[in-house]
């Protein structure tokens, strides 16, 4: 099988020399390819790579017309020659000697193996602990908000590799840094594997990505939430929520009118006919292509949800009461809590 090193480049001119030899010394004996997709670096990033191609098995695409790193891979893809492409920086924090445990993963039988800082035995070199918060952080947002990548433990790696067909007639977005975020939504696949690595220290030259890749990275989930129908998911489902005010109010009056029950103890009846009913039209409507749980698990996992959320609810309200925030105010942060408590438990719960 064929390997397809792709590199995306911008000013990285004098990491190119150790990186290609490092590759080289890695892959002895394979059938490899390197291709530097570089955007027409001041440096001459694509000349030195063009030197170098007569003692690497080195293909350099420069582009004068289009820019980013995304876009880059891409392109790189496009003209990729090899059955196994992997994804990796050119300033040597992504060790090429991890390569080969990469292709050994998907040789075992992934379709995708991500080289993993945060698998056992995975690690960052050197950074301060709020940087690691918030790439922790960001991570966790990512694997909450899409269900579909929440077993992936480094979904934004820039060091990967994959089987051609996972993205072979796909069509990637090539806005947003994280491409791989990208392959794992859109690409065709079963299987992930995580390959532990520690995330060096940049080599020479110096970092392009700064602080304002987190709001880029924000959009770009909500971007994919919008591909998956997460955000239709949402939506249905306080479409459903409403209906269940509307039926508790009905039952509580009528309890109360009909009944003769005490307003206090209406209450339970009719909040639990509002469970009911939103039950129904979630299991019918909102998450209708995912009823992989037996029903009775469902229906009592939804229950667990509802519990949850109105935990959630009296908890926040109690502590912005106690901060001394407006009791009206305190109560309607509380339910925005609670309606999205309760989504998140069902998604990734009863209807998982
Ligand atoms: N890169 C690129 N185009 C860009 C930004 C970055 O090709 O617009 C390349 C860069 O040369 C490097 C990799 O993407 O090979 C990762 O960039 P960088 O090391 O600056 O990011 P960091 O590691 O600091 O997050
Ligand atoms: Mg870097």
């Amino acid at each position: 099988m064929k390997i397809s090193i792709i590199v995306p480049t911008y000013n990285e001119r004098d990491n190119l020399k150790e990186l290609f030899e490092r590759i080289s010394s890695s892959l002895r004996g394979r059938d490899f390819e390197i291709i530097v997709v570089d955007d027409d670096s001041p440096d001459g990033t694509w000349e030195k790579a063009q030197e170098l191609s007569r003692q690497y098995p080195v293909r350099v695409l420069r582009r004068t017309k289009e820019r980013g790193l995304s876009s880059a891979v891409i392109r790189g893809f496009e003209i990729a020659g090899g059955d196994i492409f992997v994804v990796m920086d050119a300033d040597l924090q992504h060790p090429p000697e991890v390569i080969p445990n990469l292709v050994e993963a998907i040789e075992k039988g992934a379709d995708v193996a991500v080289a993993s800082r945060y698998v056992k035995g995975g690690r960052v070199e050197n950074w301060y602990w709020y940087r690691r918060i918030i790439s922790k952080g960001a991570i966790m947002i990512g694997r909450v908000a899409l269900p579909k990548i929440r077993n992936v433990k480094d979904p934004v790696s820039g060091f990967f590799a994959l089987k051609r067909e996972v993205v072979e007639d796909v069509e990637l977005n090539p806005v947003g840094f994280k491409i791989l975020l990208e392959i794992l939504i859109k690409g065709k696949y079963a299987n992930v594997a995580e390959v532990p690595f520690t995330f060096g220290l940049r080599n020479a030259g110096e970092s392009k990505l700064g602080q304002k890749q987190i709001f880029n990275y924000l959009r770009h989930l909500w971007r994919l939430m919008l591909w998956e129908g997460e955000i239709d998911r949402l939506v249905k489902f306080s479409i459903v929520g409403t209906t269940g005010i509307v039926v508790n109010e009905f039952f509580l009056w009528f309890f109360v009118n009909f009944f003769g029950m005490h307003k206090f103890l209406a209450n339970l009846p009719a909040t639990e006919l509002a469970i009911l009913n939103n039950f129904t039209w979630n299991d019918l409507w909102t998450f209708k292509d995912l009823k992989r749980k037996p029903f009775l698990g469902r229906i009592l996992s939804f229950h667990l949800a509802a519990l949850t959320g109105a935990l959630v609810q009296w908890l926040i309200y109690g502590i912005l009461l106690h901060l001394g925030a407006y009791y009206l105010f305190a109560n309607l942060v509380g339910i925005g809590a609670s309606f999205v408590v309760r989504f998140l438990v069902n998604r990734h719960i009863t209807w998982s």
